[in-house]
């Protein structure tokens, strides 16, 4: 019997585009992404421009689907009770408190919907962990399901997401692979089986592979944490041509030529952010330091370490090239996305950029395409409240922040210019003008300390 209705709890980056592409890809199923937060489903049922997550060709895929066979709704109880699988895909969060605050994942949201399955189902159900979730979480919810599910039997997979925020469907649509994990007995061969009959409309078999539920959901821990060595790898090196008059981007093209470390995620810049890669390490280092592993955890810290430094380093070169006094000086800040072609700011560089700025003095201009004036003040405001060695008040701080609407407004009467993420519009801006009034422009890839302009053609 083929799946005809599934629901996927968590309407945020992952839950949202995935979804809208499996009702794409299979018209015949019916698919409501539910979730608690009632102004998000509202934005998701608005306007196609306001959606509320930004991904390139999200709103194309939207637009064909929302009202065919796509729909959202905060009704959870009703999605949960009609579907026959229900993804998971809902925030998975450092912890903040208790054991492992700071690294740990806080699996408060898992465990509140996987509470809620287990309260509302009255029939048997797939449940598919779509999250990145720390090795054996399956196991903390099938404890759940069996103490609060009463007589139902429900089938636990790991389907983790390997898309990446900013090319979100155009990796749905062409994945190099999709995983999926799950038990060996009968029943959970079956519904690995239903998953793969889902994925099969439009991923070729080959590319789908299977494994044990412990593997899949390490595996997604795996790759951002290779992923983000990578960036820590080549940004590490940022600093040495720095001191050494090497360029960057010669090294990163003579490296990347070589077939086994490939061109992808060898580009320097502010430091990676996102909500995977940071929250994925430390969980990783945790889990290791859990097993008594001391030194794989202590390996994996040091690639977040770097993350942190080159961002600190980023700032205080900035300060540096200013004659080492930024106190009342317009400092603009283009780009507070973590990366280009998304709306995501969680973990951006921009952010600590910008603190470390305002606390030395400055004041900032700030433009991001995409980016709303309300994020970047609650983004800043987050960040102030963690600082306790803070000595001036956050409204005074926040009172030296101009976000600008446009790109021009941005760079006219500034001091120097900041680019953190590399966002296509930047490259119109008439650089040479910028050069001519001889103001700075820092930029990861051009040796800021050398202070040399960014040679966007
Ligand atoms: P991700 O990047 O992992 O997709 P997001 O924060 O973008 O994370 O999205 C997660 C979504 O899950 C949020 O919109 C949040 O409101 C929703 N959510 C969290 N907990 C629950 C829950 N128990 N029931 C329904 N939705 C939830």
């Amino acid at each position: 019997m083929k799946v005809k209705e599934i629901c996927c709890i968590g309407a945020g980056y992952v839950g949202g585009p995935t979804m809208s592409v499996i009702a794409l890809k299979c018209p015949k199923i019916r698919v409501t992404v539910v979730d608690v937060n009632k102004e998000k489903i509202k934005a998701w049922n608005g306007p196609l421009d306001k959606l509320p997550i930004f991904e390139p060709g999200l709103s194309e895929v939207v637009k064909e689907t929302r009202g065919r066979n796509l729909f959202f709704s905060n009704d959870i109880q009703k999605a949960i009770q009609k579907s026959e699988m229900i993804f998971m895909a809902v925030n998975t969060p450092t912890k903040t408190k208790g054991e492992g605050a700071g690294m740990a994942a806080d699996l408060r949201h898992i465990i509140s919907c996987t509470k809620d399955i287990a309260k509302y189902s009255k029939t048997n159900k797939i449940i598919i962990e779509k999250s990145t979730l720390p090795v054996r979480t399956a196991e903390k919810i099938k404890e759940i399901l069996n103490s609060e599910g009463g007589d139902l039997k429900h089938e636990v997979l790991s389907n983790p997401e390997f898309m990446a925020e900013g090319t979100a469907i155009k990796d749905l649509f062409k994945s190099d692979r999709v995983l999926i994990g799950g038990d060996s007995t009968i029943t959970g061969q079956k519904a690995m089986k239903k998953l793969i009959k889902i994925y099969i409309n439009w991923i070729p078999k080959e590319k789908i592979i299977t494994s044990n539920i412990w593997s899949s959901e390490l595996s997604k821990l795996a790759s951002n944490a290779m992923l983000a060595q990578r960036i820590s790898s080549i940004n590490s090196l940022s600093a040495l041509c720095e001191k050494t008059g090497a360029n960057i981007k010669d090294i990163s093209l003579a490296v990347g030529m070589d077939k086994r470390i490939g061109p992808h995620f060898l580009k320097a810049s502010v430091g990676f952010g996102g909500s995977c890669f940071q929250k994925d390490i430390l969980n990783l280092v945790y889990l290791s330091n859990y097993y008594g592993l001391k030194e794989v955890a202590e390996y994996w810290h040091q690639v977040v370490k770097l993350n942190d430094y080159q961002k600190k380093r980023f700032s205080d070169n900035i300060i540096k090239n200013l004659d080492g006094s930024i106190s009342n000086k317009t400092i603009t800040i283009l780009g507070w996305s973590f990366k280009p072609n998304t709306n995501d700011t969680r973990e951006s560089p921009a952010i600590y950029v910008g603190i470390n700025l305002l606390k030395k003095g400055a004041i900032l201009k700030i433009y991001d395409p995409l980016v709303k004036k309300a994020q970047i003040i609650q983004d800043l405001n987050n960040l102030i409240k963690l600082d306790s060695d803070l000595k001036v008040k956050s409204s005074e701080l926040i009172s030296k922040v101009n976000v600008c609407l446009d790109i021009d407004s941005a760079i006219n009467k500034t001091d120097a210019i900041s680019i953190i993420t590399d966002w296509a519009d930047f490259k119109q801006i008439k650089w040479e003008n910028i050069r001519k009034n001889k103001i700075p422009v820092f930029h990861i890839l051009n040796n800021s300390n050398h202070n040399v302009y960014p040679d966007i053609n």
